[in-house]
């Protein structure tokens, strides 16, 4: 497989409109757009920095997989994202090593990426994910 880079790194906040603040204002990056993921009850404000980008992930719902991260373990870095030439291949090779996932296949992720995400018990509790992108 090859990883190109780091993505993104998805941080997991209560509010995007007051978490956004410390990086537009602060650091002063800008919020380049906004999507709502309806699958996974999720708002997503990019923020992108060169190659990479800072993603924002703001529940939608009480019940989402992002309350449900917060509730369990607060606010923060909920994963990370490497940017891999071609999913499909780095998703049969991920199997061929006996890497456990938890998706079987690429999806359709925010920003119109093809994404996967590894099980956190394969990296030592860091959710990764791959994702491929145009
Ligand atoms: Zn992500």
């Amino acid at each position: 497989m090859k990883v190109k880079h780091i993505d993104h790194i998805g941080i997991a906040v209560k509010n995007i409109k007051q978490a956004g603040k410390f990086y537009t204002d602060i650091l002063g990056l800008k919020i380049q757009g906004l999507e709502t993921v309806a699958d996974q009850k999720v708002n997503v404000a990019f923020l992108p920095i060169t190659d990479s980008e800072i993603e924002l992930l703001e529940s939608t719902e009480p019940d989402g997989p992002i309350a449900r991260y917060i509730g369990k373990k607060g606010e923060g870095i909920q994963h990370v994202a490497f940017r891999v030439e071609d999913i499909d291949e780095t998703l049969t090779e991920l199997k061929e090593k006996g890497v456990r996932l938890i998706d079987q296949k690429a999806r359709l992720g925010a920003g119109g990426a093809k994404i996967a995400f590894i099980h956190p018990k394969e990296t030592n509790g860091v959710l990764v994910e791959i994702c491929e992108r145009d």
